[in-house]
């Protein structure tokens, strides 16, 4: 397997441009002889889907939801960077860059996050232009608040419904060529499998959700956008459907998958109340900007938190991290909770969990400036818990939220199969080991505005794919496995739900391979899986048919792949002995227990190649080259 990531020679600062440049194009005429799917219509894949239309190329475009505009990035909250520094606070699409990748711990690629860093701007400038109601200061620029990791204050919002807005942008542009004809949405169609014919991605094999029909799509140039994976715990802040199953299955006909074990988790949450749940819910970052992280300063108190004087309150991040206080990034503010908790400082009934208190901002500020900030994420909080944090500081604990790995992708956006690329969480991204907030926006963003719409040209001008049809031979194949894994579910007929098993390998996921990690924990997963997996084929139950919508049939599927895939994970989470961002192997640590990197030996990408059922994953080195940035222990005290 070749990881050519395909670097552009040069300075920095001038990579994109001169890479511009030096890609082919396609001619404006030819651009409607190609065909393009794009499966996902999230911020990635609809950015991508829509500004490939408006250049001319035929684009299918499939999402699993009803309407492109539910997905998951709808869920966003808090907001997206951008180095405009409209704040005159010092920033620049340098500090954007360091930042970045000094919070992805040194592991992300720097001409990538370079390129991030230079684009944001244009996505401010776009999304304006499309009618993004961002919030606004009083003389008309647009505002800024900040975000975990950075000390300049660059993060752009939308109250906290910024993905909604984003997204809404995104759908205007999708629908526009949806009507002019260059886009054809397949709404309820769900990606099975990737064709690989002569090495190259030419299509894919889709089942309708409504009526179960299997189909094959031919193109000339496939893009994944389908989100992130983080629901392999069962517990996350994602929304239900996210799911693998289109990267893993491009995984299995030849694309690498690179640091499958990178997951984040977010400090923010609303704690775990029982066994019933099914999902959990994020309370976004940009909350820290004035609430303040504590919990008692005294083992097992569990009076009422306005009862706990502030003398007998430990501020912890502000204590441990003074530059960043309750900024610190997420990886550090989520360990800081955990330490707490184990200490027997936590609160609420299950001890899992940190108070996160507005009263001095209110004090300070009013209820009406924190309510006009944050009003619609206090509402949600109050439904669910059933508590006002205008009066008592919310409880918050950390969830499962965001996974940095995904399919490998060189600097183009494309994956290991030639004419497969791949954008926004889906891909193993630009935020190393940890993503900072407000960054993934960004980056699905960028992909699909700016960068996929670009390099796709100079594939597909390059690689003049030849003519194929959904006659051929490796349709016919991977349709019949497709029919013919339905099938297997529905005859099964055994006694447990989908769900049992999700759940079961959901807590193998968090108790083994989730905040903290070590060797003994992640080889007990790894023992724990494999029968856990055989089980689920031998005994779950799938009701129903495949001729109607069948929300059990999907998800046995989706579950069968996050069998496999948290299986990888462990084995990239045992292979890397060393602590970098969200990935804390507890062998690895400073004598104040933050986490330490082993740039002699891991300094890499790790990307891993499918060696067959039941054979062992091969695993591939992309090294990491830092030209630019000095590799330093990353530090926000
Ligand atoms: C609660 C929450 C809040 C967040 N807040 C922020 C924030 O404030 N700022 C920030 O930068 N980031 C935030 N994030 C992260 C960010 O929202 C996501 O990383 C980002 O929206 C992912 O976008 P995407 O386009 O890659 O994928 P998604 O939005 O997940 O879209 C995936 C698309 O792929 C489709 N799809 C998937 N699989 C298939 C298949 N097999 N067949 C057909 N279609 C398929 C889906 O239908 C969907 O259209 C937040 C995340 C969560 C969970």
């Amino acid at each position: 397997m070749d990881l050519n990531a395909r670097i552009p020679a040069g300075q920095l600062e001038k990579k994109w441009d001169r890479h511009r440049f030096e890609m082919k194009l396609v001619n404006p005429a030819n651009k409607r002889k190609y065909n393009i799917i794009v499966v996902g219509s999230g911020l990635g894949g609809g950015a991508a889907a829509a500004t490939l239309g408006e250049l001319g190329y035929n684009v299918k475009c499939f999402c699993f939801q009803d309407s492109p505009r539910r997905a998951h990035s709808i869920a966003a909250q808090g907001g997206i960077n951008a180095a405009k520094n409209y704040q005159n606070d010092g920033d620049s699409i340098y500090r954007l860059f360091y930042d970045t990748i000094k919070g992805g711990d040194f592991r992300a690629r720097e001409a990538n996050v370079y390129r991030l860093a230079e684009i944001s701007v244009n996505i401010i400038d776009q999304c304006v232009a499309q009618g993004v109601p961002f919030a606004r200061e009083y003389g008309g620029l647009l505002a800024n608040r900040s975000f975990g990791g950075a000390q300049v204050s660059r993060t752009f919002y939308a109250r906290g419904q910024t993905g909604q807005q984003l997204l809404l942008g995104a759908y205007q542009a999708l629908e526009r060529q949806v009507r002019a004809g260059t886009v054809t949405m397949y709404p309820r169609m769900e990606m099975l499998d990737l064709v690989v014919i002569d090495g190259r991605a030419r299509g894919i094999v889709t089942r309708d959700l409504v009526s179960g029909k299997i189909e094959s799509h031919v193109a000339d140039a496939v893009v994944l956008g389908t989100g992130g994976y983080g629901n392999v715990f069962y517990l996350s802040t994602n929304a239900k459907g996210s799911n693998a199953t289109a990267i893993w299955r491009a995984y299995k006909r030849g694309a690498a998958f690179a640091n499958p074990c990178f997951t984040q988790i977010h400090p923010t949450c609303i704690p775990v109340s029982g066994e019933h749940q099914s999902k959990l819910t994020l309370m976004s970052e940009s909350l820290r900007n004035d609430g303040r992280v504590w919990v008692p300063k005294q083992k097992g108190d569990k009076r009422p938190p306005l009862q706990i004087p502030e003398s007998e309150r430990d501020y912890y991040l502000e204590r441990k991290y003074p530059s960043f206080g309750n900024l610190a990034p997420r990886d550090i503010a989520s360990r800081g909770a955990k330490e707490v908790c184990d200490e027997g400082r936590g609160v609420g009934e299950s001890g899992l969990g940190v108070y996160l208190d507005f009263g001095d901002a209110i004090r300070r500020l009013g209820e009406h400036v924190i309510r006009e900030r944050y009003g619609n994420l206090f509402e949600m909080y109050q439904r669910i818990t059933d508590e006002d944090p205008y009066k008592v500081p919310m409880r918050i604990y950390p969830a499962v939220h965001y996974t940095m790995g995904g399919l490998w992708v060189d600097y183009n956006l494309m994956s290991t199969i030639e004419g497969l690329h791949v954008i926004g969480e889906a891909n193993f991204s630009d935020h190393g080991a940890n993503r900072l907030g407000a960054s993934a926006l960004m980056q699905g963003l960028a992909d699909g505005y700016f960068v996929l719409p670009n390099t796709i040209g100079d594939y597909l001008a390059t690689a003049r794919p030849a003519k194929v049809d959904a006659g051929h031979p490796a349709f016919r194949e991977a349709e019949a496995q497709i029919a013919e894994r339905t099938k297997r579910f529905l005859s099964i007929d055994g006694k447990r739900t989908v769900d049992s098993f999700h759940r079961e390998l959901g807590k193998i996921m968090w108790d083994y391979c989730g905040m903290s990690r070590n060797e003994a924990g992640l080889k007990k997963a790894l023992e724990l899986i494999p029968p856990l997996r055989e089980e689920f084929w031998r005994n779950v139950n799938v009701p129903g048919s495949d001729a109607h919508l069948n929300q059990a049939l999907e998800k046995a599927g989706r579950v069968a792949d996050f069998f496999e895939l948290a299986e990888l994970m462990c084995i990239d989470a045992l292979h890397r002995t060393e602590s970098c961002g969200g990935h804390f192997r507890e062998e690895s640590q400073t004598p104040d227990g933050e986490a330490l990197r082993d740039d002699a030996r891991f300094a890499y990408v790790a990307a891993w190649e499918y060696g067959g059922d039941n054979e062992p994953p091969t695993l591939h080195k992309e090294p990491l080259i830092f030209e630019n940035v000095k590799l330093s222990q990353r530090s926000y005290k």
